[in-house]
């Protein structure tokens, strides 16, 4: 037990040191020096208020670590996805159209509401990146062999800037006033409550018939991965689910697009239920949600995987990069039925 509290202290003191390197001098929305830094929630603190139970949720560790009890899994809502890399106005001003229950629940969402929860996307995506692309550095002060640490520096560059840009063509949306700037391809609203809440940017490698839509090991770095957004918003009593993107990354997924358009609405749930696991962090579980979900096999396999790997690409590096025998999104339960609503 003492070696697990040491281990979690270490971890938690490592992720400090970087978290407060990678803060900026300036508010990346306004420009604004010497502020107070917000602690920005990446998925809206109102809808994880609502899967909530006594101010906790359950994050992404209670399946990715499952049988590791050196990571928590559980946090507060204070503390729930959160990043500080803009102002308090910005926070509370910047995203208010898509941070309102009823602008939620209208669906048919316009270009501002959508380059809104893109903008949140990246600037949570880059913070999390920062610390990431920190932490090596930090152990390497501290005396750990870490080996080819500019190679790790020259990603983190070319990750920041590709996020950069992303959110420069978002503001200048929003500034703007452009329409009809993204795709919504699917859009519903539960009238129940989900067990879950998600919000991530998210690269689809496999189409649902396994044939690949971004080649997320291209080392060309002319390649561009397309990215997508999806939404799961549990509300007070229901539910809006929204995958889109924006429109420069349509035909990459139009092929993906005319399949998943192809199941039947039970399979769409199943089907967003299994992105969710496969490739979002950013999930927050009802403390209400069953042990048997928590302790589903195929949804820690799923949570393990990055792209074609298995367990992290940690383990069974003979089979690194195959597609055989990762989990099959019929394998894991469709947590957007109603059966599962809280
Ligand atoms: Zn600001």
């Amino acid at each position: 037990m003492q070696e697990i509290i040491e281990k979690r202290k270490f971890m938690r003191e490592i992720w400090r040191e970087a978290e407060r390197s990678a803060r900026l001098d300036k508010c990346f929305l306004c420009g604004q020096a010497n502020i107070a830094f917000c602690n920005s929630h990446l998925t809206p603190r109102f809808i994880l208020q609502n899967i909530s139970e006594n101010g906790e949720i359950f994050n992404f560790h209670n399946f990715s670590f499952h049988d590791d009890v050196s990571f928590d899994t559980k946090c507060g809502l204070n503390n729930s996805g959160t990043f500080r890399f803009i102002c308090c106005k910005c926070d509370s001003t910047y995203f208010s159209d898509y941070e309102n229950e009823n602008n939620i629940k209208k669906l048919n969402w316009g270009s501002k509401l959508c380059s809104q929860i893109i903008i949140k996307n990246f600037l949570s995506r880059m913070h999390k990146r920062c610390i990431d692309g920190l932490i090596p550095d930090i152990l390497l002060r501290r005396g750990f062999d870490i080996q080819n640490i500019e190679f790790s520096h020259e990603l983190l560059r070319l990750d920041i800037k590709g996020y950069n840009g992303e959110i420069r063509y978002q503001k200048g949306i929003i500034e703007n006033n452009l329409k009809n700037k993204h795709y919504i391809f699917f859009q519903k609203r539960l009238n129940y409550k989900v067990p879950f809440a998600v919000q991530s940017d998210i690269v689809i490698h496999r189409n649902i018939n396994g044939d690949v839509i971004n080649d997320v090991y291209c080392m060309d770095e002319n390649y561009k991965m397309r990215t997508m957004h999806l939404c799961i918003f549990p509300l007070k009593q229901e539910t809006v689910i929204a995958l889109f993107m924006d429109k420069f990354s349509r035909k990459r997924y139009d092929k993906f697009i005319r399949s998943f358009q192809m199941l039947n609405d039970n399979e769409k749930l199943h089907y967003i239920s299994y992105l969710a696991f496969k490739y979002s962090e950013d999930i927050f579980f009802s403390p209400l949600i069953s042990k048997e979900i928590i302790d589903n096999e195929n949804l820690h396999k799923l949570s393990r995987e990055t792209y074609d790997d298995k367990n992290f690409g940690g383990a069974y590096v003979d089979e690194l990069h195959s597609p055989n025998n990762l989990v099959d999104f019929r394998q894991i339960p469709n947590l957007l039925l109603p059966q599962y609503h809280i």
